[in-house]
């Protein structure tokens, strides 16, 4: 396949404004459900919008399938508690470690609350591009599902893309990777089933790939009971940029490899008793790209369990900072300095710099990388969603922008709202 870098062609086509809104959340992971439903709790009209068939993202499709941090599972806001309640009604949690749920059950779930919340809910629909003025006032977007490209229309929009794809549309500044020009590795997640001794025949034919002989050869590989004669493993599959097409493919492409060398290993050389049950349908990402806010959490900040005026959500994860540049089980610092105290995320963090009416939450706010490494986690992802959707639904009943409003009036809102901000 000849490459081309160098040509270009200017691409113009008229769209429909087919949708209006209050607020547009752009990406349906935790934190754009969040977003959604606490909006749409303060009575604005919300449409998310999300690539693939069901909510969730890293949590579904990334078949992440926990949460971490069991001792903080309450205290996020009353979207995530809404969640744990509906986990529990449907006995869709705690089987094999007490914060692993089902995750076709949460993907069910999280659909139902946003539809109860009267939240429209666009799927296989992406976002492609934006319309934005010179101030950074994003007007529309437009969005592609199977339609075709149409416009969507809002006040204010949410960016929980985990990439920052809106704010990449709209020319924002965006931030990647840390000191080692990689992101945080990723990881892909699979499942087996265990079956009687005899019935299980290695997968990997001969010639195929590159058979692991030894456990030193394994890339890091977790393992964990996911219910009743079954496992769920993760592998590291570092140096790959998830918001490079072709790196992204090639991601896929070694994951997919990975996980049958993974497999065969234990099956022929561990003699475990596993058949493949099933992968995630996509690689999980730990690290996209991060929109530059108007604070940028630091490092320091989460060491240090730093206390802001605006705060709006708190994190409380150790620094999950997987190394890189390597496939094995380590870490960008040594294992003692990994914990933190409980640390605020502030208002500013959530807010586009580069923007008037953009916010984000999750993945894509503005961190540094090592912050991230904590933050990220889906209990913390909900929260600043939580945060952004209130904010943002605050900005169209006043009329003004996010950061136009009285920070202490949000927080309020969002304590009320069962968000624990102590930090200590
Ligand atoms: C391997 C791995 C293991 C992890 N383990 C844990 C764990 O045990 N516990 C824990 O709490 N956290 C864990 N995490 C972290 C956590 O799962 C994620 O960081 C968190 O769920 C991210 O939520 P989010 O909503 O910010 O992003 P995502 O979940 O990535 O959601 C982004 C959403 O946006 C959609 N989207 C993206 N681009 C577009 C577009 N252009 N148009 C429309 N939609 C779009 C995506 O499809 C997706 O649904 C893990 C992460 C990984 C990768």
């Amino acid at each position: 396949m000849r490459k081309s870098n160098q040509e270009i062609v200017k691409w113009q086509r008229e769209a429909k404004v087919r949708y209006n809104a209050d607020i547009a959340v752009i990406g349906g992971g935790i934190a754009g459900v969040s977003a959604a439903c606490a909006a749409a709790k303060s009575g604005a009209e919300v449409i998310l919008v999300e690539r693939f068939a069901v909510t969730g993202g890293m949590l579904t499709t990334g078949g992440v399938a926990n949460f971490c941090d069991s001792d903080y599972l309450s205290g996020q806001g009353e979207v995530f508690d809404q969640i744990l309640a509906d986990l529990k009604e449907w006995n869709a949690i705690g089987s094999g470690k007490k914060s692993c749920f089902h995750y076709e059950v949460l993907a069910l779930v999280l659909q139902e609350l946003l539809l109860r919340r009267g939240v429209k809910l666009l799927l296989h629909t992406r976002l492609v591009d934006c319309i934005a003025d010179s101030s950074g006032r994003i007007s529309e977007c437009i969005v592609c599902g199977k339609s075709g490209p149409e416009a969507l229309r809002a006040k204010q929009f949410i960016d929980c893309t985990g990439e920052a794809d809106l704010a990449r549309a709209a020319g924002f500044e965006t931030l990647k990777a840390g000191e080692s020009g990689y992101q945080l590795p990723m990881s892909l997640m699979y499942f087996v089933r265990h079956a009687a001794p005899e019935e299980v025949k290695p997968l990997l034919p001969e010639g195929w790939f590159n058979p692991i002989e030894s456990k030193d050869e394994l890339p890091m590989t977790s393992i964990w009971p996911d219910g009743p004669g079954a496992n769920a493993l993760k592998i590291k599959i570092p140096m790959f940029d998830s918001t490079n097409t072709e790196n992204l493919t090639s991601a896929e492409i070694t994951a997919r490899r990975r996980m049958i060398e993974v497999l065969d290993y234990y099956q022929r050389v561990e003699k475990k008793p596993w058949h493949l049950d099933h992968c995630s349908p996509i690689i999980g990402i730990r690290e996209g790209c991060r929109i530059i806010g108007d604070y940028t959490l630091t490092l320091e900040d989460v060491r240090a369990g730093r206390a802001f005026d605006d705060a709006v959500a708190r994190g409380t994860y150790y620094l999950d900072g997987h190394k890189p540049d390597d496939d094995k089980r380590t870490y960008i610092m040594s294992k003692d300095q990994l914990k933190v105290p409980p640390y605020h995320i502030p208002l500013r963090s959530l807010i586009a710099k580069d923007g008037k009416n953009v916010m984000m939450a999750g993945r894509c706010f503005s961190a540094d990388q090592l912050a991230l490494s904590s933050a990220r986690v889906a209990t913390s992802c909900s929260m600043m969603g939580q945060a952004a959707g209130i904010t943002s639904a605050l900005s169209v009943q006043n009329g003004c922008d996010p950061r136009d409003l009285d920070a202490a009036d949000v927080r309020n809102v969002v304590i009320r709202r069962g968000a624990e901000l102590a930090n200590r």
